[in-house]
């Protein structure tokens, strides 16, 4: 069975929580995208978590975990957060992590060049993690990268390095007039912290191939959210990466393989990070009150998250392109302080009304249509089965399934590993 854990909104709708819950059914968990812009919290009986590269079945020790090779790896950032879990008394061997070898590896000038460019845009800045995702992607596509598997060769190595940085100085000294990088210290970061991950760098397409054969369950932990990918989000306020389901068995590097189960995280309000149009977006105290009660600060850059309503246009649109099969509805318990529950059921662009997800200019101008239901107002995080939770609860679960069109079969009612109800 092969699992996709994947989001159906902005990103941040509880994916980690939701792989940690449900990798005890699996024996290999694997992120196939995007690199440390993410933030998957995980709190568990060993402790709270924040993943931002590893896939959130590293808690598991029976579990295998991979890096795809749609990933783009900070290998410096992996080296602190593998330092980081072991302190915390987590085991990490070449047996239970395997990161592939054709995953891009992160550089330290594409951080720069993010940072540099954002402060060129300044207040028409994109709002970037600055962890140079945008130029790794587009290095890729340059084909102007290092990847995992080439630190297994320093001969040839150093003379891939030196053409690239060679190039990448026409942008960071040439264009942007910063200081230019060297073959040198490029090389020397690239032993540092490289050499010692080379027992966990491997052939993940055949190791995941045997997988297959031998009926292994997989589950494939996406970052970031149906709106951020890169083809179908709100573009250009996306990420680099494909977000999406369909995109999970590329970038695992098992292309010929089928997803069974796409099990799309779908939060019960909406919250977005970083620029762009967000429609349902709440101001002022109301946006307070929920970004509080939400916790809603980004876990990879501890920036105040924009909150709103739950949009149903937006995550009926997020559910249909990841596939959704399923979906688990995370965070239900924060809505307990409101009296009336804002929902935005559709959408009124230049005054014509719609449920179609927009894009381009008519989603910057479209404005939300909401409606209110009954508040719960009471505290439900001990609630384990959906007749324990108050009737206005158990409504605005089904009105959600309804409107989204996509069965719920998990809700989430606080970010304990146990906090859950099976529908
Ligand atoms: P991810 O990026 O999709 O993995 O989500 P994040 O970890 O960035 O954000 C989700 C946040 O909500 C984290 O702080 C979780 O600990 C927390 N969380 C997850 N599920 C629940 C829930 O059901 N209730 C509450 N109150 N918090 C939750
Ligand atoms: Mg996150």
């Amino acid at each position: 069975m092969i699992t996709a854990i994947v989001g159906a909104n902005w990103g941040d709708e509880g994916k980690g929580r939701m792989v940690d819950l449900l990798s005890q059914d699996y024996e290999i968990v694997m992120r196939y995208q995007g690199g440390n812009n993410a933030g998957h919290t995980v709190i568990n009986d060993k402790g709270k978590f924040i993943l931002n590269l590893l896939p959130s079945g590293i808690l598991r020790e029976e579990v295998v975990n991979v890096m795809g090779g749609g990933m783009v790896i900070d290998i410096k950032h992996l080296t602190g957060e593998l330092n980081n879990l072991r302190k915390a008394g987590i085991v990490i061997t070449p047996n239970n992590l395997k990161i592939s070898s054709t995953a891009t590896i992160c550089m330290p000038y594409n951080v720069m060049q993010d940072i540099l460019e954002e402060e060129r845009l300044k207040d028409k800045k994109f709002g970037s993690t600055r962890r140079g995702i945008a130029p790794i992607y587009a290095d890729k596509y340059m084909k102007k990268t290092i990847r995992m598997g080439d630190l297994f060769n320093l001969a040839t190595l150093e003379e891939k390095v030196a053409g690239i940085v060679e190039w990448k100085n026409l942008t960071i000294e040439k264009g942007y007039g910063s200081k230019p990088f060297t073959t040198k210290e490029i090389m020397e970061y690239l032993t540092t912290f490289g050499l010692p991950l080379l027992p966990y760098i491997c052939n993940v397409t055949e190791f995941l191939s045997k997988a297959i054969d031998d009926k292994k369950d997989i589950m494939m932990e996406a970052q970031l959210g149906a709106l951020r990918d890169i083809d179908f989000g709100i573009y250009p306020y996306t990420s680099s990466s494909s977000t999406i389901a369909s995109y999970a068995p590329i970038g695992a590097g098992i292309p010929f393989a089928k997803i069974e189960k796409s099990i799309a995280i779908v939060k019960a309000y909406s919250s977005c990070v970083g620029e762009g149009p967000f429609t349902v977006e709440m101001f002022g105290q109301e946006a307070e009150d929920l970004r509080k009660a939400g916790g809603e600060y980004g876990a990879a850059t501890g920036r105040p998250r924009r909150v709103g309503a739950f949009d149903v246009v937006a995550t009926k649109y997020g559910v249909k392109m990841q596939g959704g099969t399923e979906v688990a509805l995370t965070k239900l318990d924060v809505m307990s302080y409101m009296k009336k529950i804002p929902i935005c059921v559709a959408y009124d662009v230049n005054g014509t009304r719609t449920d179609v997800f927009p894009t381009g200019d008519d989603l910057v101008v479209a404005k939300p249509i909401i409606e209110y239901m009954d508040g719960f107002e009471t505290d439900i995080s001990g609630c384990k089965k959906f007749k324990q939770l108050p009737i206005q609860a158990q409504n605005y679960i089904k009105y959600v399934e309804k409107a989204i069109g996509c069965r719920i079969s998990y809700v989430s009612v606080g970010a304990d590993r146990d906090a859950f109800i099976k529908m």
